[in-house]
């Protein structure tokens, strides 16, 4: 490789990799309509299962992230249906803006970057216009760092009978979800995430409620279509080529998350989540999300007075290997962000810390 890769990569997503993933996916190549695929596709689709909590369909997309999410509108919707966006981010405009480029009439719910979504906020908004028929929402904004309390919204979602969909790309896997107890319609995630393998596949639930909506939806879909993921899961297959060496990565690294124990993994990301925030604290540094909810993947912090964001990421990978996140649109230079989901323990964390330490002083805090 004509470049080094980082020791330290901090960034949520994609996150770095085991090395029994990396070495699954040197194996060769297999037949993905053969019985091997076969056998692979059945036991994933089961450990998915369990990771969110569903009885529901789950299928495996070759995608990022994004494409779950194009999914779950296209699945479900027709043009002119009317649906409420409830963002808190990048992420969450993100998906607001795929259901408004297929002809969705969105109405959109925002708060200040930094916060959660207000529960009883979002129940006025679906009271003063009974004819929403879906909500979109996303249970952690990456962006901002920051988790909705998914148990509150969904309830006040399916108080009002709506269908939700939810993108759970940064938290499943990471942080619990209960997609059935929360009635949760389609409930998308990502592999790059907390999975701790590689970018290249995307996860979705379909509940009952969803299949019924999808035989009404009328906006264009072919490569995103359920009702063939479905037809073709039912012989071990998917409908397209599927990212063969990625499903290699999720079969070791769904092992692995259910050799750690699910309650482990979860109480690992609030422990490096607690260390992250309590260890910026103590450097002076202030964090950018509201701490009642901040998230337990992703940590936001505000670019301090006196120093340029982009000379911290660079002295952070020049000076200690250290790759950082940056913030997204309006974000952009005024936040830099601490990935600590999936592979990642208390010593990475310990490492960050002492880097900011050295290298803040150096380009003009003085905090
Ligand atoms: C990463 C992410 C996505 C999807 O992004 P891709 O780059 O398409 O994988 C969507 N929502 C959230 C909250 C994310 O963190």
């Amino acid at each position: 490789m004509s470049f080094k890769i980082p020791k330290n990569l901090r960034i949520p997503g994609p996150t770095p990799c085991p090395d029994y993933v990396l070495e699954a996916m040197g194996q060769d190549m297999i037949n993905h309509r053969g019985p091997e695929f076969q056998d692979m596709i059945k036991r994933t689709t089961e450990g998915l299962k369990s990771i969110f909590q569903t009885s529901n369909d789950v299928f495996i997309l070759t995608a990022s992230g994004t494409g779950a999410m194009e999914a779950a509108v296209v699945n479900t919707l027709s043009p002119g249906d009317t649906v409420l966006s409830v963002s808190i981010g990048v992420f969450g405009d993100r998906l607001g803006q795929i259901a408004e480029t297929y002809g969705a009439n969105v109405i959109k719910f925002t708060t200040t970057w930094g916060t959660a979504a207000d529960p009883n906020d979002v129940k006025k908004v679906l009271d003063d216009n009974p004819n929403i028929k879906a909500v979109i929402v996303t249970h952690n904004e990456t962006s901002t760092g920051v988790t909705n309390d998914m148990a509150a919204i969904s309830k006040v979602v399916k108080d009002a009978d709506k269908l939700l969909l939810v993108d759970a790309i940064s938290s499943l896997s990471s942080l619990p979800f209960y997609t059935d107890e929360w009635g949760c319609d389609v409930v998308m995630s990502g592999s790059q995430k907390g999975y701790m393998i590689p970018p290249g596949l995307a996860f979705v639930s379909v509940s009952e409620r969803a299949w019924e909506a999808s035989k009404e939806a009328t906006m264009p879909r072919f490569y995103w279509d359920f009702g063939r993921a479905k037809s073709y899961l039912e012989r071990g297959q998917t409908p397209w080529t599927p990212a063969v060496s990625i499903f290699y990565a999720l079969d070791v690294a769904l092992q692995g998350m259910f050799k750690e124990g699910m309650e482990n993994v979860f109480q690992r990301h609030i422990d490096l989540a607690n260390k992250t925030r309590a260890g910026i604290k103590n450097l002076g540094l202030e964090l950018f999300a509201d701490e009642t909810h901040a998230s337990n993947t992703v940590t936001a912090i505000k670019v301090p007075e006196g120093v340029n964001g982009g000379d911290l990421a660079k002295r952070m990978q020049s000076d200690h290997d250290v790759v950082l996140g940056g913030g997204q649109g309006s974000l952009t230079g005024k936040i830099f962000r601490i990935g600590h989901l999936g592979h990642v323990y208390e010593e990475d964390i310990s490492i960050v810390l002492s880097a900011l330490e050295d290298v803040l002083p150096k380009i003009g805090f003085n905090g």
